[in-house]
């Protein structure tokens, strides 16, 4: 089968690979990859090791590196350690899933929409489970008031054909798609709906859960018959972008649009006298927490960004320390 199925184009092309491969999934050190004569599995012999979605390089001993990403999913690792995590790559469109029942959380939104532009990633917000909801409409409203029109916006019912079948209109054949959301929120089954009958094109790489059985992988990319691929993944906890504190203005034009009213132009819109934003939000011209989820949000980056330049400092010192040592133990040739 022909890679460009797989999502190959001319922009990997120019990168001037050859033998290139798609990871489908991956498991502990092990990767199902997609390559001009078909699937098979390799072992990982490169650090970092990719993640699915990745173009990769590889030979008989399996795969010797990662090419460039054009985009990616990415989000603060969850835990103590300041460290992105890649959850995807090379993703053209994020299905941002999420229920129109206890799921539905219009701030955990935004971080996902951070997450996909951080990424180079085009969002579309799927509310699902519109069947279990008595006024679907009311939650698109208030969706298509946060995002004012800038993302598209579908009400799906994963139990209907005709509902999951306009996420088609999205997605042109060669294009990957990622699923994200909590867990619950009907990843899954709108991933069987949009596989209907067909057979599972690639088999995902195996391993034991705790209990020996076997489980698969939990991040997989499958090819619809409609020509897109489709990529699960498991539901997350906790998302923490991960980027700098600019990202975070990316996806709140609004508040940057009243920032412009401010008296001062480093306001921060918390205590500033003339904040435009503050006023703003004052007169109901902000959907209500829309600031203070801003405001979290932008701190939460910048305590990341003060880590990340911590972390920096310590590793200079570190190699400075080494470069200082291994100079004592040299020769004094002077004497
Ligand atoms: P995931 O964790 O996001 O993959 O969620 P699942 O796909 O496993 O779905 C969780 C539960 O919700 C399952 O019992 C599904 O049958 C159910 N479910 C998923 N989508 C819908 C929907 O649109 N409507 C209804 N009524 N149930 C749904
Ligand atoms: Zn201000």
């Amino acid at each position: 089968m022909s890679l460009s199925a797989w999502g190959w184009n001319d922009d990997f092309a120019r990168l001037g690979h050859t033998s290139p491969a798609r990871v489908t999934s991956e498991a502990r050190g092990f990767c199902r990859i997609q390559t001009e004569s078909g699937d098979r599995t390799a072992a990982t012999r490169c650090d970092p090791p990719p993640v699915t979605g990745d173009w990769v390089v590889w030979d008989n001993t399996g795969i010797t590196g990662v090419l460039e990403r054009r985009t990616k999913i990415s989000r603060r690792k969850a835990g103590r350690e300041t460290a992105e995590q890649v959850l995807a790559a090379n993703v053209d469109v994020l299905f941002i899933v999420t229920a129109l029942d206890g799921d539905f959380n219009l701030r955990r939104l935004e971080r996902y929409l951070i997450v996909a532009r951080q990424g180079g990633v085009e969002p579309l917000i799927v509310l699902n489970k519109a069947d279990l909801c008595p006024d679907p409409l009311a939650g698109l409203r208030q969706v298509d008031e946060l995002v004012r029109g800038l993302v598209p916006v579908v009400l799906t019912s994963a139990l209907d054909d005709a509902s999951t079948a306009q996420l088609h209109r999205y997605m042109e054949p060669g294009q990957t798609a990622a699923l994200v959301g909590s867990s619950g929120v009907g990843k899954s089954t709108l991933v069987n709906r949009l596989l209907g009958q067909q057979a599972q094109p690639t088999a995902a790489v195996r391993e034991s859960d705790s209990r020996g059985r076997h489980t698969t992988s939990a991040r997989q990319l499958f090819l619809l018959d409609a020509g897109w691929l489709l990529m699960d993944t498991p539901g997350l906890r906790e998302v923490e972008p991960w980027g700098p504190p600019e990202a975070v203005d990316g996806v709140f034009e609004d508040i940057a649009g009243f920032a412009t009213l401010c008296r001062f132009r480093d306001c921060r819109h918390q205590d500033e006298p003339d904040c435009g934003v503050r006023a703003a939000a004052g007169q109901g011209e902000l959907p209500p927490g829309r600031l203070d989820s801003y405001l979290k949000l932008r701190g939460e980056l910048e305590r990341l960004e003060r880590m990340r330049d911590l972390s920096a400092t310590l590793e200079e010192k570190r190699k400075w320390k080494a470069i200082h040592r291994a100079m004592r133990r040299m020769p004094d040739k002077r004497r």
